[in-house]
């Protein structure tokens, strides 16, 4: 672990570039909506980057060529706290599926480790945060990351 005070828009807009190519190969888009003075937050920037990639990957895989993938960053209202969104609009998942996600090597994929959720949710565990997730059968899903801020 290495705690330091790190710009999350620039970790967010790293990983947004690395899986550009991947989105583009599906004809995808990823929407950005960042909020503008973000303050710096004291976090390990590698492994919160690895629970962006994780997620924008599972969005990206789960969407159908052409679809976008949105990824949202705001404050909350009293500044406490940092909400990270990811959404996107494909294949979602039925309440079988929600069950078991995050648990070790459960995947839906042919290729799938089904540890990206776990990574991930230890990471947040690791800086007190909260995960939600809302997802509809066809419609797609929405994941939301809350990190305390200091
Ligand atoms: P993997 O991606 O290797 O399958 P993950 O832990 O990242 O492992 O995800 C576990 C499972 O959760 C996936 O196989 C999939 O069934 C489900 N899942 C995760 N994210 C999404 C998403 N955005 N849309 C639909 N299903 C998802
Ligand atoms: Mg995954």
């Amino acid at each position: 672990q290495n705690f330091m005070m790190s710009c999350v828009t620039d970790i967010i807009n790293d990983t947004v570039d690395l899986l550009n190519t991947q989105a583009i190969m599906k004809n995808i888009e990823i929407k950005k909506d960042l909020d503008d003075h973000i303050p710096l937050i004291f976090c390990d920037p590698l492994q919160l980057k690895q629970v962006f990639i994780n997620f924008l990957k599972n969005a990206i895989e789960a969407s159908a060529v052409g679809d976008c993938v949105e990824i949202n960053m705001k404050l909350s209202r009293k500044k406490d706290f940092l909400h990270v969104q990811i959404r996107d609009y494909g294949c979602g998942m039925d309440e079988t599926v929600m069950k078991k996600i995050g648990k070790p090597f459960f995947t839906t994929k042919d290729e799938g480790t089904g540890l990206g959720l776990m990574v991930s949710t230890n990471i947040i565990k690791q800086h007190n945060g909260r995960l939600d997730v809302k997802s509809k059968k066809g419609k797609g899903t929405m994941f939301t990351i809350t990190i305390p801020i200091q």
